[in-house]
């Protein structure tokens, strides 16, 4: 292989963490982690302002956050790409104030008065790495390859792109975090089969599960929780010794904000020292009388913090349901994560999955040797490997009544294009909306829009002529482009659908948990709408075919359609899917068989039209 640290086209991995982000490179012997001056590979994702407009970024930042914390700025990578309404859970945690800029619901940092974007933020952690990484190669860096969240949605793959950008770096590709600490380990082209992620942090848990065939990454499910991570554990600690030190001494420390930071370092490091030692202990010095000395022996801990592991471990079994596969289909198990080196996760890791897991490698670095593995591929190194991902939820467009037409099905993998023919519903119709939607219910009301755009320009033509092809494009990096084009014209429009809003993993949880629980009731309403298309279309069409002086109806026969169309409105109206199915089928008929009788097969075709029809 060559050595990308002397090739013209350098690409370093960047894992952009919540709390740390650090680069890799693969060089001649392999990847590796890139460290700044001081032999320091973590960059804390930390940014603080400081008096006259300097700012200050990493490590001296994180410093900040106790004297400055209005205007330091942590775990930016939870606002990318999300609305203020989507983060409003976060808000209680950050001490920094965050708003939005007033014409969207998108959420701004705001500073001083100033606002600043995620992204913005955000490039401020990518510069620093960026320079950190220069400094460790002696050559500027402008490619890369940066790591996202397996559940992480367009709007906040986007938002992290744009970082990149704002930071002087093209983001060549945005890879899976599971999936980098997948090709770290090398679980790549020698191996075919099931990998699952175990990736338990500071402060999130998240677990994946890869499919892998052929060199080809797929994520096949993902779960987790947002918040549950070390921090737990710590408070874990901090809870014990606040209930022992006031049942001995009746001290309430809580009340000491002083005591208190001292205690929650402690806590972390007697957490730390048990993942090596069986015992730890602490002595705290208090206004009066005795030191108070607490020992923590690892089987106490253990018990502390089990329940928050059983929760990790149901998140596990669910990720292998979504996958519909068992424990026993899993060929190999990646640690992934600080907290993964508490000897209880490991444990309970290897008794779900029955096997070992992979933790010869830093658990804090493993993503960013997996990044700098795919960045190789990508500067021309000579391995043969594609990372595919897929689509957390469907996408699709609205159309007429409200009913959500899915052309991108969930789970589908990523690159993936789909099109569909759709028409007008309204005679002479010159341009139509395209709606755009993500979510797994039957009617756009209860899907997420996604954006919108018109294709105008084309000539006015009866309801359900116009043959408009829709094409949902998804590219490597989940990112979305809609086209339309009307194919008798040739009119043409698209967009990137740039979300306004991001979702959470929750959240698409949640989607897909309701839309299984209220599946039977949108079954109803989207065959109510269905019926209601069909009506119309119906209508349209015998309308037209009524109106033309040529056919040979008679008096009776208009009479009778007349009085056949009155009724198919009405029941329109209504709610009577089981009325509106039948009269459409005995109008139908009736249809039919006066068109066998006189119309000529154009004519037919006109009656039978089965396009989807947009709204007007
Ligand atoms: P990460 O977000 O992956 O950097 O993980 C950071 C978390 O890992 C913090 O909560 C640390 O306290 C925790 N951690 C780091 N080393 C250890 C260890 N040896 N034992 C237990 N927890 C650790």
């Amino acid at each position: 292989m060559t050595d990308p640290d002397q090739t013209s086209d350098i690409v370093i991995g960047i894992d952009l963490g919540t709390t740390n982000s650090l680069a890799a490179v693969v060089g001649k012997e392999g990847p590796r982690i890139l460290h700044d001056a001081d032999g320091r590979a973590l960059i804390p994702s930390v940014v603080s302002f400081l008096d006259g407009g300097a700012r200050v970024v990493g490590s001296k930042a994180r410093a900040m956050s106790v004297t400055n914390p209005r205007r330091t700025i942590h775990s930016v990578k939870r606002l990318m790409g999300r609305g203020l309404s989507d983060v409003a859970a976060e808000l209680p945690r950050l001490a920094y104030e965050v708003t939005t800029d007033g014409a969207t619901d998108l959420a701004r940092v705001s500073v001083d008065g100033r606002l600043y974007t995620p992204q913005e933020i955000s490039a401020m952690v990518l510069t620093e790495v960026k320079q950190v990484a220069e400094a460790a190669l002696g050559r500027t860096v402008e490619k890369a390859v940066i790591t996202v969240p397996a559940y992480f949605d367009d709007a906040q793959r986007q938002a992290t792109r744009d970082a990149a950008r704002i930071a002087g770096l093209t983001a060549l590709r945005i890879v899976n975090e599971p999936t980098a600490a997948a090709l770290a380990y090398g679980l790549d082209t020698s191996r075919e089969g099931t990998v699952v992620v175990y990736d338990l942090g500071g402060g999130t848990f998240d677990v994946s599960v890869l499919k892998i065939t052929q060199g080809v990454y797929k994520v096949a499910s993902t779960s987790g929780d947002t918040h549950l991570g070390g921090d737990d554990f710590d408070n874990a600690i901090i809870d014990r010794i606040l209930e022992l030190v006031a049942a001995k001494t009746g001290y309430d420390l809580k009340v000491h904000p002083q005591a208190l930071q001292q205690i929650r370092l402690s806590a972390e490091s007697m957490k730390v020292e048990l993942s090596a030692g069986e015992t730890s202990t602490l002595e705290i010095e208090l206004d009066a009388g005795e030191p108070f000395r607490f020992t923590l022996t690892r089987a106490e801990f253990e018990d502390l913090i089990r329940a928050r592991l059983d929760e990790t471990i149901a998140c596990c079994k669910a990720a292998l349901a979504d996958a519909k596969i068992s424990t026993g289909d899993v060929d190999e198990v990646v640690l992934v994560g600080g907290s993964t080196r508490i000897p209880l996760v490991r444990r309970m890791v290897e008794e779900t999955f029955g096997r070992t897991p992979h933790t010869e490698l830093d658990p804090d670095r493993v993503v960013a040797l997996g990044a700098a593995i795919q960045a190789s591929v990508l500067a021309g190194g000579n391995r043969d490997l594609l990372l595919l991902d897929v689509i957390p939820l469907s996408l699709g467009i609205e159309t007429v009544g409200g009913a959500f037409a899915k052309l991108v099905t969930r789970n589908s993998t990523v690159p993936c294009r789909a099109k569909e023919m759709f028409s007008t519903s309204v005679d002479d119709q010159t341009a139509i909306d395209i709606n755009v939607f993500q979510g797994e219910r039957e009617l756009v009301r209860d899907c997420r829009k996604l954006g919108a755009f018109k294709l105008r320009g084309f000539p006015p033509m009866p309801a359900g002529l116009p043959r408009v092809e829709v094409t949902f494009l998804v590219d490597a990096d989940g990112v979305l482009t809609v086209t339309a084009k009307e194919q008798r014209s040739g009119a043409e429009a698209s967009i990137d659908v740039v979300p306004s809003h991001g979702l959470t993993r929750d959240e698409v949880k949640g989607i897909i948990r309701e839309s299984i629980a209220k599946a039977r009731e949108d079954f109803a309403h989207r065959e109510l709408v269905e019926l209601r298309n069909k009506a119309h279309n119906l209508v349209v069409g015998t309308k037209r075919v009524l109106a033309m002086p040529e056919m040979p109806f008679t008096d009776a026969q208009r009479d009778d359609l007349h009085s056949c169309i009155a009724e198919l409105e009405r029941l329109s109206h209504g709610d009577d899917a089981k009325a509106l199915s039948k009269a459409c089928d005995a109008f139908g008929e009736k249809t039919q068989a006066l068109a066998d009788e006189a119309i000529g097969a154009a004519i037919k075709a006109e009656l039978n039209k089965e396009l989807g029809r947009l709204p007007s």
